[in-house]
């Protein structure tokens, strides 16, 4: 399919669908936008029960990789998009014959691969400004001889397939590098230099099919055991400086891949101000969800406007925001382990509450279940309900 595209105006008669690869919480919350918006949604996802496939129009239940699913997807959807990273090229590639698909095959194998990902960064540092923090390919046992002390402390990361600090090993000597990368399995790592952090941030970008691209206000993400806890924006520690070289960055590497639909780029600031670009996720991203309640437009109409060929939505925040993410820990009692529904009545009543679950009934330790947003007039307001709900919820803080 050309890259510009007649835009896909939302019709009931006969309806406009758009397809979505994955089930999970990101194509729920992408469903009740397009939604939203007029549009039908159709998910391909194999699991029979998900987040996604209770919301949406229609749900093909069938592997990533089904050919006659894919075509049936494609066939049916004008434009198709994905919620998550690691659906197969390959399969982005078939829809391609039939529909739009954004982001493209090319830009999400970029971000499926750790050693890729960084070439990537490299290539467009010239324009970005940022380099990825000092690595090495470790693909073999063999490698782990001509490892530079320079490199350790460092963190032994899974080239693919990785999320939630997931395929993660922090290493200190040699001897533990071996013994990490022994528990991987055999598959290609990448061992990253441990930096300094002051903080982290992540800016959310869209690009259309027309080559204009808007960035969001850069938000400061705060994690817990490898998983994001809770995102503010403006971010507390985020100088104007930071942030325009951040904003400056993600414009030049969302137009350097070429890129149609959100995407979002993480970023460290190391403690002597520096800024080093970790890595991005071709779709929209947990640390984006305040742009629901603090937005005009949210992530997740921004995907549906940049796929659709639409003119993409006023990214201004109206209200400072904080978001705290719920995991399935809070549907357990911390004493004696028995499963307990947590009180969402007193949480809601908070000032500025806007409470998202995903309709998992399934909750365990660490499982993504839903967020819950608070805004205000001011930031400390917004972190005030904050601090009010991490008590409600007994999260330590
Ligand atoms: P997610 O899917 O949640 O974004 P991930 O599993 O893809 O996570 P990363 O983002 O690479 O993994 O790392 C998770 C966290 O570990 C980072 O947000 C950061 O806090 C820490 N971290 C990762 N790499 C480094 C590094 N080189 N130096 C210091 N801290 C790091
Ligand atoms: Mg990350």
């Amino acid at each position: 399919m050309s890259d510009l595209q007649p835009a896909l105006i939302p019709s009931a008669t006969p309806a406009t669908w758009l397809g979505v690869m994955g089930g999970g919480q990101l194509g729920r919350m992408f469903v009740h936008a397009a939604q939203a918006m007029g549009y039908k949604v159709a998910v391909l996802e194999p699991v029979d029960e998900s987040p996604a496939a209770h919301a949406a129009d229609r749900h093909l239940v069938a592997r990533y990789d089904d050919a006659g699913a894919l075509q049936e997807l494609a066939v049916q959807c004008a434009a198709v998009t994905t919620e998550f990273e690691n659906v197969p090229a390959a399969s982005l590639d078939l829809l391609a014959q039939h529909a739009s698909v954004s982001p493209s095959a090319a830009c999400v194998s970029v971000a499926q691969d750790r050693m890729v990902e960084k070439r990537f960064f490299i290539d467009c540092a010239a324009r970005s400004g940022v380099l990825p923090a000092p690595h090495q390919l470790i693909a073999a046992d063999s490698d782990i001889d001509t490892v530079s002390d320079g490199l350790l402390p460092g963190i032994l990361k899974t080239v693919r397939l990785g999320y939630d600090g997931k395929g993660q090993a922090r290493v200190t000597t040699i001897a533990e590098l071996r013994t990490a990368f022994a528990g991987m399995n055999g598959v290609p790592c990448v061992l990253e230099k441990m930096l300094p952090l002051a903080y982290e941030v992540s800016v959310l970008a869209a690009r259309g099919h027309d080559g204009k691209s808007v960035v969001y206000p850069i938000a400061e993400n705060v994690h817990r055991d490898g998983i994001l806890f809770t995102t503010t924006v403006p971010g507390p520690n985020v100088s104007a400086d930071c942030a325009m070289r951040a904003h400056d960055a993600a414009l030049a590497i969302i137009d350097h891949l070429g890129y149609v639909g959100v995407l979002c780029i993480e970023f460290f600031i190391l403690d002597d101000g520096s800024l080093v670009v970790n890595e991005m996720a071709p779709r929209p991203h947990n640390s984006g969800h305040y742009t629901i309640d603090a937005c005009i437009t949210s992530q997740f109409a921004q995907q549906v406007r940049a796929m659709a060929g639409l003119t993409l939505g006023d990214v201004r925040q109206h209200s400072p925001a904080v978001m705290l993410n719920l995991l399935g820990d809070l549907w357990f009692d911390v004493a004696t382990g028995e499963r307990i529904e947590p009180a969402w009545d007193r949480v809601l009543a908070l000032p500025g509450a806007s409470l998202h679950l995903y309709g998992k009934d399934d909750p365990r330790p660490s499982r993504k279940m839903g967020h819950v947003t608070f805004v205000a007039a001011t930031l400390d307001h917004a972190q005030a309900s904050l601090q009010a709900a991490c008590a409600i919820l007994r999260i330590a803080r």
